[in-house]
C-alpha cells in the first residue's frame, strides 16, 4: 500500500504535484489566513485526486477549524478530518492532532507541559500511523536559525508509550524530509518553502520580512483599540508572496513499515 504524505500547502495545493497512492495524508496548514473559503477550495481540489482515502488534520494557520469546528468540518467532505481523534483504514489505525507548542496566539497552540500533554495523552498506544501538525523535538524539526522547534512532550510520548510505524507531520517547512529511528519512520511532509527570489536577493528579502513585522505590529496596536481576531493579526497575505512549492510529496510503501514486535523507542542519544 502506498501512503502519500503532504503538509503545509498554504493554499498552494493546486501547484503541488501529488503522486497516486492508496492513502493521502495532509498534516495541516491547508490555508494561509484560516478562512473557510480557503478550506472549501482545498476540498474541491481534494475531490479531483484519485486516492481512495484522504486523511487531513489542521495546523496553526487553520483558524476556522478551531473557531467554528462544526461548520468547517462540514466543508471538508472529501476527507476524513481528525482532531484528537482516530480512524481505521485498510487495517491501519490512524490518529491525528492539530496542536502545536504555543507561539504567540496561532490556532491550536497549547502551552508546553501539562496543557499540550493533555492532547498527547489521548493518542492510543495501538496507533500505527500518527499525524500531528508539529514534529517531535529533535526529529526533522530544525529551523533555518538552527534551533529545534519540535515538541518535547510529544517526543516523551513516542519514547515511552506510543510507537507508531509511521509518524507524519509538517510545521517546520525548512526541515522537510524523512528518517527512520528505531522502527518508526518519521516524515516531515512540508511542501512550501521561501521563493527563489527571497534567497537570491538578500536585501529585498530582509525588507519584506521587515514589512511583515511592521504589518503585524500595526495589527497588534490596532487590537488595543478595536478587537481584531488572531487570524487578522497574523493575516499573511504578505507571507504568501514569500512562499512557493519547494518540496515534493513523500511516498511511503507500507511494506517498508516495520512490524518488529521488539520495537525499541528512539533513545535520547540518537537525537
Ligand atoms: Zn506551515
Amino acid at each position: 500500500m502506498k501512503i502519500v504524505c503532504i503538509s503545509d500547502t498554504h493554499n498552494l495545493h493546486r501547484a503541488t504535484a501529488v503522486p497516486d497512492g492508496d492513502i493521502l495524508i495532509h498534516a495541516g496548514d491547508i490555508t494561509v489566513a484560516g478562512d473557510a473559503r480557503e478550506v472549501a477550495d482545498f476540498n474541491t481540489w481534494l475531490g479531483t485526486l484519485p486516492h481512495k482515502h484522504k486523511v487531513v488534520v489542521a495546523g496553526n494557520h487553520d483558524f476556522c477549524f478551531e473557531n467554528s469546528p462544526q461548520k468547517t468540518k462540514a466543508l471538508l467532505t472529501n476527507a476524513h478530518y481528525l482532531q484528537d481523534s482516530g480512524v481505521e483504514i485498510e487495517g491501519l489505525f490512524i490518529w491525528g492532532s492539530p496542536v502545536s507548542p504555543h507561539y504567540h496566539d496561532w490556532a491550536f497552540n497549547r502551552k508546553r507541559g501539562s496543557e499540550i500533554r493533555r492532547h498527547w495523552k489521548l493518542i492510543p498506544p495501538h496507533t500505527d500511523l500518527l499525524i500531528t501538525h508539529c514534529p517531535p523535538f529533535g526529529i526533522l524539526d530544525t529551523s533555518d536559525r538552527g534551533s529545534h522547534e519540535g515538541c518535547r512532550d510529544l517526543l516523551d510520548v513516542l519514547q515511552q508509550r506510543v510507537r507508531p510505524r509511521l509518524h507524519v507531520f509538517g510545521h517546520i517547512h525548512e526541515a522537510h524530509g524523512y528518517t527512520t529511528i528505531g522502527t518508526t519512520q518519521y516524515v516531515n511532509a512540508s511542501i512550501v518553502g521561501p521563493k527563489g527570489w527571497t534567497r537570491r536577493f538578500w536585501l529585498l528579502n530582509q525588507l519584506t520580512q521587515l514589512g511583515i513585522r511592521i504589518f503585524r505590529l500595526f495589527q497588534w496596536l490596532k487590537n488595543l483599540f478595536w478587537k481584531t481576531t488572531p487570524a487578522q493579526r497574523h493575516s499573511s497575505t504578505l507571507s504568501q508572496f514569500q512562499w512557493e512549492v519547494a518540496h515534493a510529496a513523500i511516498v511511503i510503501e507500507t511494506a517498508s513499515l516495520s512490524t518488529d514486535p521488539n520495537f525499541r523507542a528512539p533513545s535520547k542519544s540518537l537525537l
